[in-house]
Order: structure tokens, then C-alpha cells, then sequence
């Protein structure tokens, strides 16, 4: 069924897709760093509370994070799509294996499964579960024998949409200006293709309204220069939002393409299903290899040894500082003298933020004011 040939850059090949490639004026993208989560939950809760407050909507995280490698939204989402599709090889950083538009059944636009109502009953699942064993006598080393990680989750606003690809009303659509993907509701009919065709199981249905919904990127925040709710509460300060050019146009003093493109310490989540997802994650340092080959493809030792040189690495670490620094978009960066500045998209000056937080060590006995003091942080 998908009869044109596009091209996929995250796989290094073309592919087939049910449509023309068509890019966006500009794609919105995210960063996620996944070594600095800490699962607090909030940016689920700030997404709860801004869009899935209604009726049908009770059992919706548009964003969640779950512990992997024991935890779902919903249940055994990747496990099963990650058997539906089969053996996934790769040539070099070439993927040789099928996308899930190229396993497709016949007759159908995307190799897929709808979920029960049950495996999004406990989104909490698997929580904090490591994987191993802690034996006697045992000690630290680097990868963890015994691992867990945390995986914060949104939609991807792929550049080819499964969700997009499958519907047979053509009620989703990606848009022009900014490459945020959005279910049109008028013309939704609540057929759940989406959601059977969505590897990330990122649409929802809505079973009060009989139809899809799905993370909208905060659009009206984004359309103002702002970042997402969730990416502007992070706690830990682990997600920067922004426009994401073609490897060949990437423009070094953009912090998504400096992470993505050039530093290449930011990778696609689950590369080979061929969607070109537009959330990138920095992986975690101390989770076995092959494990994370699997999730975020053959560039994953390379990106975790770059990653480790952002302390002798200036412009680096000022592309991850700017990290949480503001509430609006930050389209570009210069370090400088041990600080780095974030500028909009109009190149106005947003935030200066300095590499090394300063450290003020106060005498134990201040002699002037007479008293003992403890340096606490
Ligand atoms: S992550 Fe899923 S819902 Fe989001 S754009 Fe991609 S296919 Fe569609
Ligand atoms: S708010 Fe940030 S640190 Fe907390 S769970 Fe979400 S992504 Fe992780």
C-alpha cells in the first residue's frame, strides 16, 4: 500500500511511505537528556493539567515517563511491536532491516496492534524495577550490571506520521509551518487506525467523544516563541524544544542541530519503525549496549563517549546549560568566556547562563559578625 519513495535520513536509506515527502517550513523537535531525569512526574502532571482534564480523557498521558526496562504506557508497547516487526539489522549506520510501512499486511498502510482498554490501566507499572541482581559482595561498575532508566515520553511529530499514514479519512495532517501533527476533530470518525498504526502509541481514543486525540505540542505556546508545558516545568531541567534543519543544512549555532547533527549525542527513539521522529534523546551512560543499540540505533557508544567530553568540550556543555533556562525557544547559542547566551529566533538576546556555577565557601568563624557558621548547600 506504501507506494512512495522517501527519504529517511535517520536510516540512511530511502523508504516507502503512503505519501509524497513533504517537509515542513521549519520542524518543531525536542531533546530529551535522558541521564538527568529523575521521574518526578511533573511534566506528566503539567501536561494532565493543561490538555486531558476532560471526560474520556481520565486514562490520557499525553506525556509520560516510564522506568525501562520494565516499564509501559501502555502495557508492553515496544516489546510488541518490536516482535510484530521481526529481526532489525543494520548495514553500518544503514538500516537494512523492514520500517513498519514496509512489514505492513497486505492491504494495510503500517504494521501495527490496537491496545486493550487494560494496558493503559497502570501507567506506573514496572516503576523503578532494575534489571539484574544485587549479589553479595558486589560493587559499581561502569555499565551497571544492575540498571533501570527513566523514559519520558511525548509525541514524536514524526516527519512520516503512522498516524497519518493509516487514517482513512486523512484527519490527522502535519503542518506546514511548523511540523506539529494534530488530529483534525471534525473529520476524526473515531475509527482508531491511528492508534493501531502509532509504534509509540502516542494517539489516544477518546471513548466519550468517539474520537482520536493526541499531544499537540503545545501549539499556542510554540506559535508565541515559548516552549512546551512540559519541557518549561521539567524539574530536572532535561528537555529543550526547537527547530530542527536536514542533516546537510544544519546550522552549528542551533542547539538542536548542534546536538543532533553535529555533536550527533542526540538520537531518534526507536530509528528503524522509519517515522523520522523528531524527539531526540541523549542516552543513559550506564545502561548495557546492546539494549540501547536496539532503542536509539548504531550511533549510541559514540554518542555516550561525546557526551562524557562535555566537561573539556566549551561549546558542548553551553549547548546542554541552556538546557531549562528559559521559558521561551532557544534558536541559538554562543559560548563565551565561560558563559552561554540563548537567543530567539529574531536573534534577541534571551538568557546568559554560566558554564561553571560559581562555588562561595564562607569562613567557619565569621570574625565580623561573630559567629560559627556550616557550609551547607
Ligand atoms: S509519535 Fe505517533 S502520534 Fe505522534 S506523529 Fe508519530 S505516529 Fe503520529
Ligand atoms: S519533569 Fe523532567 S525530570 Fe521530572 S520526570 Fe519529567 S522529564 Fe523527568
Amino acid at each position: 500500500m506504501a507506494k512512495n519513495k522517501v527519504n529517511n535520513w535517520q536510516i540512511r536509506r530511502e523508504m516507502f511511505y503512503p505519501y509524497e515527502e513533504v517537509r515542513p517550513q521549519k520542524q518543531f523537535a525536542a531533546v530529551f537528556d535522558i541521564n538527568k531525569c529523575i521521574a518526578c512526574q511533573t511534566c506528566t502532571m503539567a501536561c494532565k493539567q493543561t490538555w486531558t482534564t476532560g471526560r474520556g480523557q481520565e486514562y490520557m498521558f499525553w506525556n509520560n515517563v516510564e522506568s525501562k526496562p520494565y516499564g509501559f504506557y501502555p502495557l508492553a508497547w515496544d516489546v510488541k511491536i518490536l516482535e510484530a516487526l521481526g529481526a532489525q539489522n543494520w548495514d553500518g549506520d544503514r538500516y537494512s532491516g523492514k520500517t513498519i510501512f514496509e512489514a505492513a499486511p497486505k492491504g494495510q498502510a503500517v504494521e501495527g496492534y490496537l491496545p486493550e482498554d487494560a494496558d493503559y490501566a497502570y501507567p506506573n507499572v514496572g516503576e523503578d524495577e532494575p534489571f539484574g541482581e544485587v549479589k553479595k559482595g558486589d560493587y559499581i561498575t561502569i555499565p551497571h550490571r544492575v540498571w533501570h532508566f527513566y523514559l519520558p515520553r511525548i509525541c514524536n511529530h514524526c516527519t512520516y506520521p503512522a498516524c497519518v499514514g493509516a487514517c482513512p479519512r486523512k484527519a490527522i495532517y502535519k503542518r506546514e509551518e511548523d511540523g506539529i501533527v494534530l488530529v483534525d476533530q471534525k473529520r476524526c470518525r473515531g475509527y482508531r487506525e491511528c492508534v493501531r498504526a502509532c509504534p509509540y502509541k502516542k494517539v489516544f481514543f477518546n471513548k466519550t467523544t468517539k474520537i482520536a486525540e493526541k499531544c499537540i505540542a503545545c501549539y499556542p505556546l510554540i506559535e508565541k516563541g515559548e516552549q512546551t508545558q512540559c519541557i518549561r516545568t521539567c524539574i530536572g531541567r532535561i528537555r529543550l524544544n526547537g527547530w530542527l534543519h536536514l542533516p546537510e543544512k544544519a546550522d552549528p549555532s542551533n542547539p538542536m542541530d548542534y546536538l543532533v547533527h553535529i555533536k550527533k549525542v542526540a538520537l531518534p527513539l526507536f530509528p528503524q519503525f522509519g517515522l523520522e521522529p523528531n524527539v531526540y534523546y541523549i542516552p543513559p551512560i550506564h545502561v548495557p549496549a546492546p539494549y540501547l543499540r536496539q532503542m536509539f540505533g548504531p550511533g549510541v557508544e559514540q554518542a555516550i563517549k561525546t557526551y562524557k567530553t562535555a566537561q573539556n568540550d566549551e561549546t558542548l556543555l553551553g549547548a546542554l546549560t541552556v538546557f531549562g533556562s528559559s521559558e521561551f525557544r532557544v534558536s541559538k547559542f554562543r559560548v563565551s568566556k565561560g558563559v552561554v547566551t540563548g537567543y530567539d529566533d529574531k536573534g534577541d538576546e534571551l538568557v546568559k547562563v554560566p558554564l561553571k556555577e560559581p562555588v562561595f565557601i564562607r569562613p567557619f568563624h565569621d570574625e565580623k559578625l561573630q559567629v560559627y557558621r556550616h557550609n551547607i548547600t
